[in-house]
């Protein structure tokens, strides 16, 4: 073989590769997004927040909630930041599939829209705008089991307390409220401000980054857009 004929022999094996390689990464990627999504985004609310924004609030039909953060949802997310959503309206949201654990779920994952409910309507949101695009992982029970898992295994009201941040109305600030949650969860959350009906900047929400396991806490891949001014105010509840 001349030398012009085995560098092409040598262009053609080390194209060969390329594709080969190129082949073993994207079976690797579709096996690791199978799926659907990278990680879990388990979203706690500050009720004192949600009841202080201009559209006010009603308390569930079970009576006030704890002065404590509840759940917002558990919602498939993409490590770009992009999310699905709705993935699949045959399996609806079916309440009898939960009912072993709907006390945990009125006490942990209330409603505080109006008008006041029993959580269902908030339940069937999460689960038909979210939980389907886990479903390939999770039933509705282990879905909303999981939440309830997370939301036991994790002290985020505690942790700001340990640093003398508390739910009193007072101004805090939110390098303080990031370091006090991240020595708590051990890993850094998103944290979200919403504005009260005078305009004030207040603490709302937590996003806590979970493996698509529904319960290893994990360093965001991604935050959400956040919201919050340099101080913000930790309203009482
Ligand atoms: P907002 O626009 O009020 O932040 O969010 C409205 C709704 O969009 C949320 O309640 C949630 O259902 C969805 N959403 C907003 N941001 C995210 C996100 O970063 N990831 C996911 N998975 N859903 C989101
Ligand atoms: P997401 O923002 O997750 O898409 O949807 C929130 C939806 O659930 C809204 O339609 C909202 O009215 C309803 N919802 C019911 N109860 C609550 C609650 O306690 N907190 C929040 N953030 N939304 C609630």
């Amino acid at each position: 073989m001349g030398i012009a004929a085995t560098d092409r022999a040598k262009g053609m094996h080390s194209q060969f590769s390329h594709l080969l390689i190129g082949a073993c990464m994207s079976m690797l990627l579709a096996h690791a997004t199978a799926q659907g999504f990278d990680f879990f985004y388990f979203v706690l609310q500050w009720p004192g927040s949600y009841c202080d924004t201009s559209s006010s609030c009603c308390y569930p039909t079970t009576g006030k909630p704890a002065s404590d953060f509840s759940i917002h949802g558990l919602w498939p997310n993409y490590n770009n930041g992009g999310y699905p959503s709705s993935c699949d309206p045959n399996n609806p949201f079916d309440v009898s599939q939960v009912s072993d654990i709907e006390s945990q779920l009125q006490t942990s994952w209330d409603s505080l829209a109006c008008p006041s409910s029993d959580g269902t309507s908030f339940w069937t949101h999460e689960w038909d705008k979210h939980g389907t695009c886990a479903e390939s992982l999770f039933s509705q029970h282990a879905y909303f089991q999981s939440a309830l898992n997370l939301r036991s295994s994790v002290n985020p009201l505690g942790g700001l307390s340990a640093a003398g941040i508390n739910p009193d109305g007072g101004a805090y600030s939110l390098t303080a409220i990031q370091n006090a949650l991240t020595s708590s969860l051990g890993h850094t959350p998103g944290v979200q401000c919403s504005s009260d009906a005078s305009g004030n900047n207040q603490l709302y929400q937590l996003y806590i980054c979970v493996a698509t396991d529904a319960s290893t806490l994990i360093d965001c891949p991604v935050f959400p857009t956040s919201g919050c001014s340099s101080t913000v105010l930790f309203p009482s509840f």
